[in-house]
């Protein structure tokens, strides 16, 4: 029989578990406060368990450790890491360090399946979702490696694959990241990005407060279902429906990502588009140049251009910033550091 993933399950789920072997509830809940702490290598550190008990949750059960494979430090102050995964697979995750806060980059899936045609991690196809001690184990894993400076204020789920397409796993992550016993992050400051899952967009409005990202990166059906399959299931009719539905608490905004393509959506025509296609959304608007990478299909647009499109929404009243390109010098872009990886075997 499998061993228990400890750190994939919840508080509430592992007080049911302490019930199940006949303990009390409490005990559940400690284990879970041991096994979230950055400084927590093994059992023999509950010290406010009975030996015979830690050596019963020893035997039960295992943690899922995370192994660092790579650390790039960019003079910029972005770390990104390649993790290990128990079955060899690697994902990867960035601390972005921005003006005066830290911000969490993690992944959710082992490659995506998404196809987005501009994106490092399509091109390395799907492999797997990760479990919950995976992803909130991306967290742990960066604490731990950050240490004890400033501690990060935010997450954001921009990294490796479609956090919506792993929607269990996301969400029971959300609740052991946002547990004051597990890493006590503030659901307010985490963000989840999506490429536009409708179905899954209207239900982690209902099942959560955190705050939603949409990668948006066209303004017409046309250009977009080019660039982002998912467009053909999906449409902007259907996807724009499901943002003003996204129940936002107040002062919060939807972040529409407008990756920046040269000659596929940056004319200026496609800037008064989504003018008036975000209209009546509490939205911000995130220009990202292109990073050109490895990927020699797609163009940066010249920084002057990219200006005039920002100019655009600027004087429609929205809130549009242009991302500046984190980590340049090293592999910071999704995908490319596991793509590096590969290529050393
Ligand atoms: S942009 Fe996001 S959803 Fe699209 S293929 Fe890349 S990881 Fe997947």
């Amino acid at each position: 029989m499998d061993r228990i993933d400890y750190r994939s399950l919840t508080r509430e789920e592992l007080e049911d578990w302490a019930r199940d072997l006949g303990l009390p509830a409490f005990r559940g809940r400690q284990l879970f406060s041991w096994v979230w702490r950055p400084g927590f290598q093994d059992f023999s550190q509950m010290t406010d368990f009975p030996k015979t008990l830690r050596k019963m949750v020893a035997e039960e059960g295992m943690l899922t450790e995370l192994q660092v494979l790579a650390e790039q430090h960019s003079v910029d102050g972005t770390i990104k890491f390649a993790w290990g995964l128990p079955d060899g697979l690697v994902v990867e995750s960035v601390v972005i360090s921005a003006r005066g806060h830290k911000t969490l980059c993690i992944s959710s899936q082992v490659g995506c399946a998404m196809g987005c045609r501009f994106c490092n991690t399509a091109r390395m196809g799907f492999h797997r979702h990760l479990v919950p001690s995976e992803i909130a184990g991306q967290v742990l894993g960066m604490l731990r490696h950050i240490g004890t400076g400033e501690r990060p204020t935010n997450i954001v789920f921009m990294g490796m694959g479609e956090p919506l397409a792993n929607y269990a796993n996301v969400l029971k992550s959300i609740h052991i990241l946002t547990d004051d016993l597990g890493l006590n992050f503030s659901l307010r400051r985490i963000t989840v990005s999506t490429c536009g899952l409708v179905p899954e967009i209207l239900r982690l409005g209902r099942d959560t407060d955190v705050g939603l990202a949409i990668s948006l990166q066209a303004p017409d059906d046309k250009t977009r279902s080019q660039i982002m399959p998912i467009n053909l299931h999906y449409p902007l009719p259907r996807l724009i429906e499901a943002c003003h539905s996204y129940r936002l608490s107040r002062r919060r905004r939807i972040t529409f990502e407008y990756v920046l393509l040269a000659g596929i959506n940056d004319s200026l025509e496609q800037a008064y588009l989504l003018t008036r296609l975000l209209r009546g959304i509490p939205s911000k608007i995130n220009l990202i140049p292109y990073n050109e990478g490895s990927n020699p299909l797609f163009k940066c647009p010249p920084h002057e251009h990219i200006l005039l499109f920002q100019q655009v929404l600027r004087d429609a009243n929205y809130s549009a910033t242009i991302r500046k390109t984190r980590g340049q010098d090293i592999s910071a872009a999704c995908g490319q550091l596991y793509a590096e990886l590969k290529g050393r075997d």
